[in-house]
């Protein structure tokens, strides 16, 4: 666990993802009028201003899209941590819709225990959920095929 962790803020729109995870549930917020994915959660529909929606439940796997290797100056729980990995995931469910998270061995496993040289845009990844901090379930990411 990091001290000092940003976790993100919830409200109504949020709320619910945050919910999901914690069940270790990977979701993705949809209009109930035009069927659009959107992330991250919010109330009306950029493409049809609809204010219905549901959840649709994602198989969670996907593949990295991008990642970078932050370096400092960094926010305290995190410059002793680096360089770690941030990666973003492409789903195939809806490849407009990106998630972003580290690349992890195992999913409790610190952020920085997998070597950034050897990640691959295109790599085949899965979610998985590490236990909470402060309450929230932040999804990461392991490669397919790891074993936990
Ligand atoms: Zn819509």
């Amino acid at each position: 666990m990091i001290e000092g962790l940003l976790l993100p803020g919830m409200d109504e729109d949020s709320e619910p993802f945050f919910g999901f995870t914690a069940a270790h549930e990977l979701r993705v917020q949809c209009c109930s009028n035009c069927d659009s994915a959107r992330m991250p959660p919010r109330p009306m529909c950029p493409n049809c201003q609809s204010l219905e929606s549901v959840w649709e439940l994602l198989s969670g796997s996907g593949t990295i899209w991008s990642y970078c290797v932050p370096h400092g100056p960094l926010l305290p729980a995190y410059s002793a941590l680096a360089p770690f990995n941030l990666i973003i995931v492409e789903i195939p469910e809806h490849p407009a819709i990106r998630f972003c998270g580290n690349l992890v061995a195992s999913p409790n496993g610190a952020i920085n225990e997998i070597d950034h040289a050897g990640i691959r845009i295109g790599e085949p990844v899965q979610v998985v959920f590490p236990e909470p901090v402060d309450g929230v379930v932040l999804p990461r990411w392991q490669r397919q095929g790891a074993t936990n």
